[in-house]
């Protein structure tokens, strides 16, 4: 549980009647939506997207609510697991779930494809690389080791060309920082002024991407 103090809740305004909050200091984030009404009440509720629902009466502040949001943080944050661990349980649909066969040529895709992206991004970025392997797993997109050596993930070419080329430059980046320092998030900028929605797409949608991969 992180230190409290209701700063670290951010609400932005979006409608009158909605507004939306993210929560920093939390491990993964909150996705936090504020629906104002008639209603005397407030309830709170946390759908399977992990999305934090505030349903507050029209008087109640942001401050207040950010309050609130303090005082409920330990209900949320164990409602939270419980959700994160129903969704990590849910398999995919048997249609969903990809073959040996499938693997086999994504993984033949990606190393047609992502050299070729390595290579146009490394000097762009000014790093080179040792070398490039192709993986299948369910755990990460890619990692980038201290002597150079590159691994992607295979599941990449189930997503769209920017979001591949998001993953090359993020590792390719970590040549410069081998951390998530403000200053490595400021070289994977200079490269993707839009690093940050593509970013968004992969945690919006990798997860659904991953399972479709057979546990054994
Ligand atoms: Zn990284």
């Amino acid at each position: 549980m992180p230190a409290g103090g209701s700063g670290q809740v951010r609400i932005i305004k979006r409608k009158a009647e909605e507004t939306m909050a993210g929560r920093d200091n939390f491990s993964g984030g909150w996705d936090i939506r504020v629906i104002r009404s008639g209603r005397r009440t407030v309830a709170l509720q946390i759908d399977k997207d992990l999305l934090l629902t505030v349903r507050a009466p029209y008087r109640m502040s942001d401050r207040e609510i950010r309050e609130f949001i303090e005082e409920k943080s330990g209900w949320i944050e164990k409602n939270m697991r419980k959700m994160e661990r129903l969704k990590d349980e849910a398999e995919p649909e048997p249609a969903e779930l990809l073959t040996v066969e499938d693997l086999r040529e994504l993984a033949k895709a990606a190393a047609d494809h992502i050299p070729e992206r390595v290579a146009f991004y490394a000097p762009l970025i000014g790093v080179d690389w040792r070398g490039i392997t192709i993986r299948n797993q369910r755990s990460r997109w890619g990692s980038c080791s201290s002597s150079g050596n590159l691994n992607f993930n295979c599941l990449l070419m189930l997503t769209p060309p920017d979001i591949i080329d998001y993953v090359v430059v993020h590792e390719l980046c970590h040549r410069r920082e081998m951390n998530h320092s403000p200053l490595f998030w400021c070289e994977v900028e200079k490269i993707l002024p839009d690093y940050k929605a593509r970013r968004k797409w992969l945690k919006d949608n990798g997860e659904r991407i991953m399972r479709r991969m057979r546990m054994r």
